[in-house]
């Protein structure tokens, strides 16, 4: 695991400083002049956004003006820090950390790790994709399993699923051999990486700003993995070197740990883990009855003077034409790539669903929906890609979840303490788990755009399709401007008219 930070913000006034330095030596740093210009420059700037955070904290009680704050705060760091770790943590006026901002490069990190970082919603990551990227038997092997002396096992299995995803790439490949060679490639490796374990090696892009960087770093320190703590240590050196004020309460609370486990231990006795094999992938649990009232109350409400209730009694003595008629006219000159209107945001749909690791990679990354996850469960089967039956690769799919399970087994038997999240490791992308999603209808239809799309991945498509079915079922209008931003067009000449 490796963790650089790669960038961070900083005042302006600081880089046009060194910008001016270097642009009055155009022959470059061999000049000394140059270097000691750039030292003095340095010397009185520490480099940090620490003096944005603290300038902008000051804004609420200053006259003085934004810029006449910014120059205060870079005139001293150490002061500007005490402002930080006074207002802060001292008041909790804890947004002012969101003015520092960090990148960091995350490299070496496991996907079931990367589940971990990326459950955190106010951030943003890129990802190396394997759809895009061929995997080179390039797995973590994680310190719990090595300290078990499972460590050659869990190699050899993995190499094995490694073996089993090369064969299956040669098969998909002649399925597509008609296809451009990058097509031919995407299309072989989507479906191969399915009997890939979560151990395998991945990198991030993060950008994430103090306050959540903190939360992070906290959350991981109480994790089961290993790995994550680690992930938790490299981020705060990385970090605390460059914004030491605004990280502050990075180890967990152990209490509420405590009492977790005693919850875990209820739920884990008294609900059985026993699975309906009739139980549907994608259930809709919850509909906004009243969400389409809602969301055409709202919008009356934003744009005139009465009241909310009054709005709502406005719209129950309207026909559902009239209901509908505007709905649309709200949206009318609406185009793919725009949201909807806010109002939108007030009916919520929550979902069960069975899936795929693959397809959960998918559907983490919509950070606007809430996400509740259970670990992967073996019981639950496994999702297997059409095209590998299509290939007649069935075999060695199995062959590949069969190794996986054992080695899963093995993990539970041998390990002691957190076995089964450490065990995880050993499972693929193609093993399940069930989630609660819950989204609002604006969501949902940004996330009907995306992963209703031809460019879509088949086992996200399939489940977005089914989800946007449901919803569409229960609550019509609120679900009228779903679609694929491949079809957005032809909807909205259907809806708007030409
Ligand atoms: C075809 C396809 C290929 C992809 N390939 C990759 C890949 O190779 N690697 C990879 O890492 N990801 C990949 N993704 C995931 C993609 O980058 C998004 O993370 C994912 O689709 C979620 O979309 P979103 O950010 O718009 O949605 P959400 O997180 O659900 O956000 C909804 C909306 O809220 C707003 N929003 C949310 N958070 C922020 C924020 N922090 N700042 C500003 N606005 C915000 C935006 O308007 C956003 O559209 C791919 C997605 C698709 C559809």
């Amino acid at each position: 695991m490796q963790v650089t930070l790669a960038g961070y913000n900083l005042d302006t006034e600081i880089i046009n400083r060194v910008g001016k330095i270097i642009d009055g030596y155009p022959y470059g740093t061999g000049d000394l002049n140059y270097l000691s210009d750039l030292v003095t420059c340095l010397a009185d700037e520490t480099l940090t956004p620490e003096t944005l955070s603290a300038a902008y904290a000051r804004i609420s009680r200053s006259n003085k003006s934004i810029g006449e704050l910014r120059s205060n705060a870079r005139a001293s760091v150490n002061r500007a820090r005490r402002t930080n770790r006074r207002i802060v943590f001292g008041l909790g006026h804890a947004s002012i950390a969101e003015h520092a901002v960090v990148n960091l490069d995350i490299s070496d990190i496991s996907r079931l790790a990367v589940e971990e970082l990326e459950a955190h919603r106010l951030a943003s990551y890129t990802e190396a994709s394997q759809r895009y990227i061929a995997m080179e038997g390039d797995f973590i092997i994680p310190r719990e399993v090595s300290d078990t002396g499972l460590k050659d096992r869990f190699q050899a299995d993995c190499d094995e699923l490694f073996n089993g995803y090369r064969e299956l790439i040669s098969s998909l490949e002649r399925l597509f051999s008609d296809a451009p060679e990058q097509e031919r490639n995407t299309k072989a490796r989507e479906d191969a990486r399915y009997v890939l374990p979560l151990a395998c090696r991945s990198q991030v892009g993060v950008t994430v700003n103090a306050r959540i960087a903190e939360r992070m770093i906290n959350n991981f320190n109480r994790s089961p993995l290993n790995e994550v703590r680690e992930l938790g240590r490299g981020m705060l050196a990385s970090v605390k070197r460059i914004i030491p004020s605004l990280i502050r309460y990075t180890q967990p609370n152990r209490s509420l740990e405590a009492s977790y486990h005693e919850i875990e231990h209820i739920s884990r006795t008294t609900i059985s883990s026993e699975t309906d094999q009739d139980e549907p992938s994608v259930r809709l649990m919850e509909a906004p009855e009243s969400g389409e009232n809602s969301a055409l109350a709202a919008i009356l409400f934003s744009t005139g003077v009465g009241s909310y209730s009054a709005c709502l009694e406005a719209v129950g003595n309207m026909s559902v034409q009239d209901r509908k008629r505007l709905l649309i006219t709200s949206h009318k000159c609406i185009s793919a790539h725009e949201p909807l209107l806010r109002e939108m945001e007030l009916g919520y749909f929550t979902y069960s669903i069975t899936l795929s690791s693959s397809a959960f990679a998918q559907l983490k990354r919509h950070r606007i929906a809430s996400l509740i996850k259970q670990d992967y469960l073996p019981e639950l089967g496994v999702t297997i890609p059409p095209n590998i039956l299509k290939v007649n690769g069935e075999d060695i799919f199995n062959n590949c979840i069969e190794i996986s399970n054992n080695l899963y087994k093995l993990l539970i038997e041998r390990l002691e303490e957190e076995r089964d999240q450490v065990a995880q490791y050993a499972l693929t992308n193609a093993h399940r788990r069930r989630v609660l999603f819950q989204a609002n209808a604006r969501e949902l239809t940004h996330f009907s755009r995306l992963r209703e799309d031809s460019s879509a991945q088949w086992d996200i498509r399939a489940i977005a399709g089914e989800m946007i079915r449901l919803a569409r079922e229960a609550c019509p209008a609120l679900m009228l401007f779903a679609a694929g931003k491949d079809t957005f067009d032809k909807l909205s000449e259907e809806l708007f008219g030409e």
